[in-house]
């Protein structure tokens, strides 16, 4: 199928950035990810950074209507032609509302709503132990995946590692929180258009993508 429009859904340390990258690579259609968007508005000071940073900071979500215009104005970008992976979008039903209107009046329809489910027990463990290679992106965690080289990027030779600023244990439970609150009465949406797909995350990596590639087809 080329041109492929998803959504990719699922709890946050639940792997799905690290899945929308390998979709992107793997069909040649763009990762959308809120997530990076905010955070690069807020090392950038730009107006819309300046009001979202305190609020990622305290782990809740930012207001819908910066999220729309975000992803509104994104999605009609040249290189969103071939398809894309909303990452992190909709989290909330009004988000989704706005986003059925938004694509309709684009004629844009969406091929597939996934999500990849973790259980919580297990996303405390995986968000608190991730960081990130500063030059290339790669990313990295204390217990599941080092780089092969202490201190060195396995892919780009980079020596400096980041680590998000919303990571923190205390952090974490204010995001899940907002995700059981807000983001999960999506699924039910989602599930009633019958576009739902819902992969289980809790596995190895490469099993998830083998997963996401079967549903996903050629
Ligand atoms: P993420 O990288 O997807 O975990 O997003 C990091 C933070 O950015 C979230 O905890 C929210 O504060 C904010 N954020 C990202 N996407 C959205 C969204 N669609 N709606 C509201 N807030 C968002």
């Amino acid at each position: 199928m080329a041109g492929k429009r998803l959504i990719l859904m699922g709890p946050p340390g639940g792997g799905k950035g690290t899945q929308a990258k390998r979709l992107q690579d793997r069909y040649g259609i763009v990762q959308l990810s809120t997530g990076d968007m905010l955070r690069a508005a807020v090392k950038a000071g730009t107006p819309v950074g300046l009001k979202a940073k305190a609020v990622m900071d305290a782990g809740q979500l930012v207001s819908d209507d910066i999220m729309i215009n975000l992803i509104s104005e994104r999605i009609d970008q040249k290189d969103c032609a071939n398809g894309f992976i909303l990452d992190g979008f909709p989290r909330t039903l009004a988000q989704a509302e706005a986003l059925d209107k938004l694509l309709k009046d684009k004629g844009i329809k969406l091929d597939k709503v996934i999500e990849v489910a973790v259980p919580d027990e297990r996303l405390i463990e995986r968000i608190t132990g991730r960081f990130t290679c500063g030059t290339c992106g790669e990313g990295y965690h204390d217990k599941f995946k080092q780089p092969k080289r202490p201190g060195v990027c396995d892919v780009c030779g980079g020596t400096s590692f980041t680590r998000r600023a919303d990571d923190k244990a205390e952090t974490v439970v204010a995001r899940l929180k907002a995700y059981h609150d807000q983001t999960s009465p999506l699924m039910p949406y989602y599930k009633a258009k019958g576009t739902l797909e819902v992969i289980d995350g809790d596995r190895d990596m490469d099993v998830v993508s083998r997963d996401l590639e079967r549903v996903l087809g050629t």
